[in-house]
């Protein structure tokens, strides 16, 4: 029997076909529809459905759980090929798939229908909350509050930069809990937009422009106890599960633009013709070109191998590492490829300036560059430096 082929970033003949499938597919149906959404504000959510065949809806989950059993090699790749597309898919499709995740892994049967099915089936939006206008990096310090009241919570407080806050109609809200039971310990809710009642803002930002940013505010809203995900005062072991997960997608969609913006300037470099040559035949724009394909080809080895430590049930460092690395890479790269289409590159008709936008948003979501640094450096030398 033959062997099956491997390519040189260990991808088997299987994964490397899902690749260019997933390519062709993106490119045929999101593509066409970037500028108007970015310009309109609003991403289209009705395309994500078609998505599911792909297993980008919770495909890394068992089956028996509504997944398809994925590997986290194969997921990597499929986060990577949504950043080569469009970095907004990425951002929404990890959304999507953490609160699935977390929902799977923590939630009741009566949660796992109402809320993981139906966003599995693209029937619903999601968000997850945690950051609020005074707590960012250092999650333990969230001051929105939870009272319970009989059969009910009473959330109040205020949220920020809340992705897919405008257009979600449920999400995951992270809330310091008072109870008989619990004192203070951060929990999980999930809160539905029709059932508890919160005013929801837009925040304008720099990037990911479709991917409806907003914050929240929580003035006594109610929230039926039923909606409690996992145990009480358990939340920030929970999310931060899921933010390492988190980490592993931010770093792969990051990759997949890196080469996005390599591929462009590759071929921009061809064609594009100063002092009668094409200007990828002189030295410094071939510099340029090298550095980034090094860079590239430097974060998708760190990111497979998150992957693979995935896979093996350890990779809180190796996520850390890989995020790191490529959100810094994948802005290097945008910032060359945008020196490399001249002023071209800053045309908003052409992808490279949102490109470049979108790549520096991954530095700060999901623990920041330096956040990243300090959880690795703690691996390393055994000291924590963030407290
Ligand atoms: C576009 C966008 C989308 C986002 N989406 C979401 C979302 O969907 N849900 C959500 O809950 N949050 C979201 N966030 C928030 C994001 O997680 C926070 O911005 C991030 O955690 C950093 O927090 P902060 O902005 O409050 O910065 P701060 O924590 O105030 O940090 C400011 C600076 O200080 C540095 N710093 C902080 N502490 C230390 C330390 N101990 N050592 C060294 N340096 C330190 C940081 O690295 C940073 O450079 C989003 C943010 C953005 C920009």
């Amino acid at each position: 029997m033959a062997e099956p082929m491997l390519d040189v970033d260990g991808l088997d003949a299987s994964q490397q076909l899902l690749r260019d499938n997933i390519r062709r597919y993106l490119k045929e149906n999101f593509t066409p529809r970037i500028q108007q959404a970015e310009a309109d504000k609003r991403f289209p959510h009705e395309l994500i459905g078609g998505l599911a065949d792909f297993g980008y809806l919770g495909g890394y989950l068992p089956e028996a759980d509504g997944g398809l059993g994925l590997d986290y090699l194969t997921w990597a790749v499929m986060m990577e090929e949504a950043g080569y597309c469009w970095l907004s898919l990425r951002i929404l499709l990890n959304g999507l798939n953490i609160v699935s995740g977390i929902i799977n892994a923590y939630g009741t049967e009566d949660q796992k229908a109402r809320f993981m099915r139906p966003l599995l089936r693209n029937e619903r939006k999601t968000f997850v909350s945690i950051s609020e206008p005074d707590v960012g990096s250092n999650v333990a310090e969230i001051k929105t509050r939870a009272d319970k009241r009989g059969d009910r919570y009473v959330l109040s407080g205020s949220k920020l930069w809340i992705t897919n806050g405008l257009f979600a109609d449920f999400g995951i809200v992270v809330a310091r809990t008072f109870s008989e039971t619990c004192n203070g310990e951060l929990s999980l809710f999930l809160v539905e937009r029709d059932e508890t009642p919160y005013e929801i803002r837009p925040v304008e930002t720099m990037f990911a422009r479709s991917t409806g940013t907003a914050a929240f505010s929580f003035d006594n809203a109610e929230v039926s106890a039923a909606n409690l995900l996992g145990r009480e005062g358990h939340g920030l072991k929970q999310i931060l599960i899921g933010l390492n997960f988190g980490r592993l997608n931010v770093a792969m969609g990051a990759v997949g633009a890196a080469q996005s913006a390599l591929d462009l300037s590759t071929e921009y470099a061809l064609q594009r013709k100063q002092f009668g040559r094409p200007i990828g035949s002189f030295q410094l724009v071939q510099k340029h070109i090298v550095d980034m394909t090094m860079k590239t080809l430097a974060a998708r080895a760190l990111g497979y191998r998150a992957a693979r430590s995935m896979q093996n049930g350890n990779s809180r460092t190796e996520c850390s590492i890989a995020k790191l690395y490529a959100t810094e890479a994948a802005f290097e790269v945008a910032n060359l490829a945008l020196q490399v289409h001249g002023g071209m590159g800053y045309a908003t008709e052409y992808p490279i300036e949102r490109i470049f936008r979108d790549t520096r948003g991954g530095m700060i979501p999901e623990g920041t560059t330096e956040i990243q640094t300090l959880i690795i450096g703690r691996e390393i030398l055994g000291i924590s430096a963030l407290t």
